[in-house]
């Protein structure tokens, strides 16, 4: 590993970290922006954090992530190990969701009062990992709305056009929403 690149990751630790110091941030800052190599260190330092070995295609939140599973396989995973699925259909559905619907509920999470989502609106709902209970996203709708989809990233394109590093398992099929499978079959049981 050249000294650039240690140090770089180590900056990039920093940074992970929230521990950057101003002049290191001012250095960071007038780089060449696009250095690509940056977002291999990113991963690189991600990779070092979680306790599994799949390797992590890209970040979704604090503790989620995309990463390539078994051969031909794109999945979601938690910090701690919980596996969501295929990439293409919205993690959120595999989720403990707690909705918060009344003005007390949502008094709770809410503050100052004025700010309080009006009932029968909108709705509060927080997404939880199934096993070990950290909350990756909150969304506040109306109620009955589609659960949101934050995010479908068209990995193949970004690695082989944005960053010159093509995925090995590239296929037509990867930048497709499958999350209606889910709903459907949802839908099926419950009729
Ligand atoms: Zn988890």
């Amino acid at each position: 590993m050249s000294e650039q690149q240690s140090i770089s990751l180590d900056l990039i630790r920093q940074l992970v970290d929230g521990t950057i110091d101003d002049d290191n941030t001012e250095r960071l800052l007038k780089l060449p922006r696009k250095d690509k190599d940056r977002f291999f260190g990113y991963l690189t330092v991600l990779q070092e954090r979680v306790p599994w070995d799949e390797r992590i295609l890209l970040r979704l939140g604090d503790k989620l992530y995309i990463v390539a599973g078994a051969p031909g396989e794109r999945t979601v995973k938690c910090e701690c190990g919980h596996d969501f699925g295929d990439y293409r259909r919205n993690w959120k559905l595999g989720c403990r969701i707690r909705t918060r619907k009344t003005l007390a509920e949502m008094a709770q999470v809410y503050d100052p009062a004025p700010a309080v989502p009006e009932p029968g609106w909108q709705e509060i709902r927080e997404f939880f990992c199934p096993s070990c209970a950290t909350q990756h996203a909150v969304e506040v709708v109306a109620p009955g709305y589609p659960i949101v989809f934050e995010m479908l990233p068209d990995l193949d394109r970004f690695y082989r056009e944005y960053l010159g590093r093509p995925l090995e398992d590239e296929r037509d099929d990867w930048y497709e929403d499958h999350s209606a499978a889910i709903t459907g079959q949802w839908a099926q049981q419950a009729s």
